[in-house]
């Protein structure tokens, strides 16, 4: 067992599997299509041999897992993380799987993990590391397998390491075999932007069904990365008052809303909110405590618990992160009455640009931006939709309404396949 094995309320693959439980119960699911989609299809452990800069070599653990495959290539992105666990990346591949239904992309799910430390390797270790990565999974790779992409500690430059390694194993240049790539190697326009967008396109809609004012709100976001200072610039843009953002050094608040294009620049030069004088500092868990309308987790999973829910005072949270409140911590907020928009439908905006660029380098034709940034409007609108006519027909949480849309999605095209013998 990884020694980071994490157990109870936060073990992410059991957080998964509590909420597919209740959407399966509510949806009638035949028992063996219960079986087939509570547990991953395939799980491949590698250990990757890196020669370090000082002549040593280093053995690093590697994970790749494909939840399902049944409308299309796994999809899902390389975690590199010193904490990256098996059932964390078991939990992750799933969500992709319920996540691609819900936007109706056909692809099936996956994820990756290595454990490591990105920010202590060099460049050339790093380099090195994700080659190797990529050789030993090679096997199951492909841009009608398994098509992976960023995550936490991984991006644009690791995907092109990836797309290299791979074609020059298949003696062709294969653009469509990953997704999340500098734009001059095949990525599409608007991917960088399209996790932040769909969740501000989802905030939008959860104010219009509140009727709430975009510019009568406040928001908090969690996480200052790719995804929160992105959510966070749109939001603003939106004419929302971002009073808080954070990194993991901490968070900073400022109740006359902070300058997020100037937080945004402080962040691209030193790369910490350390430093930026324009606010107060508080720490994460005041952060997610704030007297705001909305509240954006977009930094890691499990910060939302049982523990610390009933401290949440936000009526709307949209999650951009993947997993950030666990199961024990649904009930409260339900109780609560707390809006969630659930992070497979909250963040799926990534994915579907992914989808839109695999789509582009399988076909050799790009898009322009405005064309990326419309067919992503209309997805998730048409998502959101979904998800809320859902919980209102069976009278579920947005959670487990998006859990049975998407599981519905799946176990159809599984029935229709059947079972090969
Ligand atoms: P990132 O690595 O660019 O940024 C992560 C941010 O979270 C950083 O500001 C970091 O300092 C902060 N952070 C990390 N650990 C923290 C902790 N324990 N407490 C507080 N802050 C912490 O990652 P990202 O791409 O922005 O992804 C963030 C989340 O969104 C992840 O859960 C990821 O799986 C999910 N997600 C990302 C995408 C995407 O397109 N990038 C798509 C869907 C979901």
């Amino acid at each position: 067992m990884n020694p980071n094995q994490v157990l109870g309320e936060e073990n992410p693959f059991e957080a998964m599997q509590a909420r597919f439980d209740l959407a399966a119960a509510k949806l009638g699911l035949d028992p063996g299509l219960y079986q087939i989609l509570r547990r991953p299809d395939r799980e491949l452990l590698v250990s990757i041999p890196v020669l370090m800069d000082d002549g040593s070599i280093h053995v690093f653990d590697g994970y790749r897992v494909q939840h399902s495959m049944a409308r299309g290539p796994a999809k899902g992105g390389i975690r590199f993380d010193p904490n990256v666990t098996l059932d964390e990346v078991r939990a992750l591949a799933a969500w992709m799987t319920w996540k691609c239904a819900v936007v109706n992309v056909p692809f099936g799910g996956g994820k990756g993990g290595v454990v490591c430390d990105p920010g202590k390797l060099s460049i050339g270790e790093l380099e090195r590391l994700t080659r190797r990565y990529v050789a030993n999974i090679l096997d199951i790779l492909g841009p009608d397998r398994d098509v992976p992409a960023p995550d936490m500690g991984t991006n644009g430059q690791v995907m092109a390491w990836i797309m290299d390694t791979y074609s020059m194993h298949v003696r062709s240049a294969c653009t469509s075999v990953v997704t999340g790539k500098p734009v001059g190697l095949g990525g599409s326009l608007g991917r960088i932007e399209a996790t932040g967008r769909g969740l501000q396109i989802c905030a939008r809609e959860a104010l219009q069904v509140l009727g709430m004012r975009p510019d009568e709100c406040t928001a908090a976001v969690q996480g200052s990365g790719n995804v929160g200072q992105v959510t966070a610039t749109f939001l603003a843009k939106m004419g929302v008052k971002v009073t808080a953002i954070s990194d993991i050094t901490g968070a900073l608040i400022n109740e006359d809303g902070l300058p997020i294009d100037d937080v945004c620049k402080h962040l691209q030069r030193f790369r910490t909110l350390e430093g930026y004088d324009g606010g107060d500092r508080i720490t994460n868990k005041e952060l997610l405590e704030l007297p705001v309308d909305i509240l954006v987790p977009a930094a890691t999973e499990n910060v939302i618990t049982s523990r610390n829910a009933k401290d949440v005072r936000a009526k709307l949270l949209v999650e951009g992160a993947n997993g950030p409140v666990t199961a024990g911590a649904d009930k409260i907020l339900d109780e609560k009455g707390v809006f969630v928009v659930p992070d497979i439908l909250a963040n799926a905006g990534g994915v579907s640009v992914s989808y839109f660029e695999w789509v582009q380098d399988r076909v050799g034709m790009f898009w322009p931006e405005h064309e990326v940034v419309s067919r992503l409007e209309t997805m998730m609108v048409k998502a959101f939709a979904d998800v809320v006519d859902m919980a209102k027909r069976f009278e579920v949480s947005n959670r487990i309404a998006a859990y049975m849309l998407g599981v519905d999605r799946v176990a159809d095209i599984t029935r229709m396949r059947g079972v090969y013998a």
